[in-house]
Formats: C-alpha cells, sequence, structure tokens
C-alpha cells in the first residue's frame, strides 16, 4: 500500500493531496514556470506539478489504491 507518490522528484504523502487538476495549467503569464503542468493541490495551501497526463494519472492511481476506492463511472 503506497503512503507516498512521486510528484516532480518529491515523494508526496498522499494523505496531504486535496486534489488534482483535470486540466493543464494555462494562467497566460509570461513569468509563468507550470505552463501545461497539472496542479496538485496541497492541504497547505501548496502546490506540487506534474509535468504530463501519465505522471497525473499515476498520481490518481496512487490515490485510488491507497483509499481503497475507484470511482464507478470512471472506467479508465
Ligand atoms: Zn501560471
Amino acid at each position: 500500500m503506497p503512503t507516498f507518490c512521486l510528484i516532480d522528484d518529491k515523494y508526496v504523502p498522499l494523505y496531504r493531496i486535496l486534489w488534482v487538476s483535470a486540466l493543464p495549467h494555462f494562467c497566460g503569464s509570461p513569468d509563468c514556470q507550470q505552463e501545461g503542468n497539472y496542479e496538485v493541490r496541497l492541504e497547505d495551501g501548496e502546490s506540487v506539478w506534474a509535468s504530463s497526463p501519465e505522471e497525473r494519472d499515476a498520481v490518481l492511481r496512487a490515490l485510488e489504491a491507497w483509499s481503497g476506492e475507484t470511482s464507478p463511472d470512471d472506467d479508465q
């Protein structure tokens, strides 16, 4: 049973994750370092960023396995 998930070279405790973005980040800022990355929000207001859909999906799978649930209407 995994308790940590590797996101952007950081081992993140799954119990600290609040939500995972379904869409790649876009804010239009020329200084933005996270354009096209998938935000993973942590409970203290921090975010980490998955750099690909595959990395984001791996986070979701780890969360599902950790919580012992799979969504009944998600067949992916
Ligand atoms: Zn941005």
